[in-house]
């Protein structure tokens, strides 16, 4: 019996008429003689009833964070819901559908409430119903502790439970639907007809989703590649090949003839600098900041250090606690909000000469200011203003010549 495994994201299953083009995707491959496995999300965005965002608004406020705990099984029951519909709609059409939670498809995590991590799947009622050609419509983003706790996966966490699934039913494939025909080389918010990339590799699409480009869950990528598992990411709407991430020969081959794939961002971070008269690395006080701020769950990003100044981002959210964890040291603290770290991704950069200056260059002739820089062998991120960030985009997408990638 061949197994397909197919994820459909929340704006894929939002109304009736999205719902629809699910069914004929899922029916499709029923049709073509391998037995479907469907991972749901929540259905719809912030505002539609039983998003996600819509979930955390009836407990969440200024004033409350929420307890994780209770958090997570509030918000599993939007997938639940979303399952139950999808399901119902497929035996209305005549194919046999069964929806199951995250725990009753077996899937046990660890206990991080809001970003547990699958620690083991028990296939048995997963195969007891394939067995009997019901097609399992499964919550994702879900999954229970050892000790019966529901727990979250992360935001996105929908993408994980699928490349989960098929690395355990060892399909070697996952189709990720969306409301997007690929993944593109910039976010098609800023630029609408940025080009679909045909292929990426998994170092790739990571190092994308790690800066900032929500298509597709990290974690989900760093499963694909440890079980092997080819994910294609295409639209539930229309048709078109999608964008297969591997790490085929083939597509390694391509990739390294690319200087820069794609264009990320990662918005709502907040610059701390900290400007000593005395020197950091002398006096210990870098470590026990960096300690302080690791024991507050504080994490930081893009770290610059030296003798006389400390910088690095935050997540905006953390702002506060930043200002309060560091105000026992009675140093020279800023804590700027309103940043964004864009970033240009490419295996193809490492080694070129040349590619930084392009991007000072690009930069400064759109008026964007940068106000710090990191680069890794195969990217290279600028801390900008929010409100540059069309801009920034723009110029970069243009230096880069991404308009004439490969569709
Ligand atoms: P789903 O609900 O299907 O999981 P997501 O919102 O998680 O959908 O992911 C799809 C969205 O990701 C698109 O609508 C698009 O706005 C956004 N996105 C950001 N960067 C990219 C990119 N490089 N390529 C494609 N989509 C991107
Ligand atoms: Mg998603």
């Amino acid at each position: 019996m061949g197994i397909c495994v197919q994820k459909f994201g929340g704006s894929s299953l939002a109304t009736p008429e999205n719902r629809a083009h699910v069914c004929k995707r899922i029916i499709e491959a029923y049709n073509k003689g391998s037995m479907p496995v469907v991972v749901v999300s929540a259905m719809g965005r912030d505002g539609a009833p039983y998003a996600t965002d819509t979930l955390l608004k009836l407990v969440k406020t200024d004033n409350n964070k929420g307890n994780a705990r209770n958090l997570d099984m509030l918000l599993t029951c939007g997938e639940i819901i979303s399952a139950v519909v999808l399901s119902e709609t497929l035996n209305e059409l005549g194919l046999q559908a069964q929806a199951l939670t995250g725990w009753q498809a077996g899937i046990i995590t660890d206990q991080s409430h809001g970003s547990a991590r699958i620690l083991s799947i028990n296939t048995k009622k997963l195969f007891s119903l394939l067995e009997n050609r019901i097609v399992p419509v499964v919550s994702g983003f879900q999954g229970v502790t050892s000790t019966g706790e529901i727990t979250t996966l992360g935001r996105g966490g929908s993408d994980t439970t699928a490349v989960a699934l098929a690395a355990v039913l060892k399909t070697g494939y996952v189709e990720i639907y969306t409301d997007v025909d690929g993944v593109k080389a910039v976010d098609p918010r800023l630029i609408p007809d940025a080009p679909t990339l045909s292929t990426l590799t998994y170092r790739e699409i990571m190092e994308m989703a790690h800066l900032g480009a929500k298509v597709i869950h990290p974690r989900a990528v760093e499963i694909a590649m440890e079980a092997g598992v080819t994910i294609r990411v295409l639209s539930t709407t229309t048709t078109g090949p999608g964008t297969i991430i591997s790490s085929g020969k083939e597509v390694e081959q391509r990739v390294t003839d690319r200087v820069v794939t794609g264009i990320a961002h990662l918005s709502n971070r907040a610059h701390v600098r900290i400007a000593g008269e005395q020197d950091f690395n002398q006096s210990r006080l870098a470590l026990g900041i960096f300690e302080e701020l690791a024991k507050h769950g504080v994490s930081v990003d893009l770290i610059y250090l030296s003798p006389d100044l400390i910088a690095f981002i935050i997540d905006e959210e953390m702002s506060v606690v930043v200002k309060e964890v560091l105000a026992p040291f009675k140093l020279n603290i800023s804590v700027e909000e309103g940043f964004t770290k864009v970033s240009i991704v490419g295996a193809g950069m490492h080694g070129v000469p040349g590619v930084m200056a392009r991007v000072v260059r690009s930069l400064e002739k759109a008026g964007v200011s940068i106000y710090q820089t990191t680069d890794s062998h195969a990217n290279i991120s600028c801390l900008i203003k929010e409100q540059k960030l069309t801009e920034a985009v723009r110029a970069l997408f243009q230096e880069f010549e991404l308009s004439n990638k490969e569709v």
